[in-house]
């Protein structure tokens, strides 16, 4: 299924019926580390997006924070169909205003991309969701990054997941190994 203006074809991926109603599927398999694909959008204020979650809250969700007061909103792109996954095989890496989705482990072909949104999250980020998606060791809740389990959270520091910008939110420092 093409979704408008979200042809995933160059970087081998495909908006399909998922579970939870549409995702990104990979059409070949990815290496761990590789660029799985760059995530297109348009730059939007954090206020634009506040008026956003009572016009089009789906909009809201679908965008992806930068650095400062930045959002990046990916409509009609292949990044609005980025779903969560308590166990993401993509890492969301930012340089700049330019976000890209890395593979965290492997991807097979039929695989769906899916990236951990609390990575996006910061301490200062009132958004929450309910998780449903159907991983066994599934947290159930979707939130702020600071609140991820210890050992996720020293997992994703370890391979870089959560961007510094994202990190600096919070007042208390988490130690980092670097
Ligand atoms: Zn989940």
């Amino acid at each position: 299924m093409a979704a408008k203006g979200s042809d995933g074809a160059p970087w081998g991926l495909e908006v399909r019926r998922v579970v939870n109603g549409r995702g990104l599927v990979a059409l070949r398999p990815f290496r761990a580390g590789a660029r799985v694909m760059p995530i297109i959008g348009r730059v939007v204020t954090a206020r634009t997006v506040w008026r956003w979650w009572s016009s089009s809250p789906r909009r809201a969700a679908n965008c992806f924070r930068l650095a400062g007061d930045r959002y990046l909103d990916p409509s009609g792109q292949l990044g609005a169909f980025a779903n969560h996954g308590c166990r993401p095989n993509v890492r969301v890496v930012a340089r700049g205003d330019r976000l890209a989705f890395e593979a965290m482990r492997a991807i097979r072909a039929g695989d769906e991309v899916l990236h951990d949104y609390a990575t996006l999250l910061g301490a200062d980020d009132v958004w929450t969701m309910q998780c449903r998606c159907g991983w066994g060791g599934c947290r159930g809740r979707i939130e702020r990054f600071d609140r991820l389990p210890m050992r996720v959270l020293r997992d994703y520091q370890a391979i870089g997941a959560i961007p510094r910008y994202v990190l600096r939110t919070t007042a208390e420092s988490i130690p980092s190994r670097r």
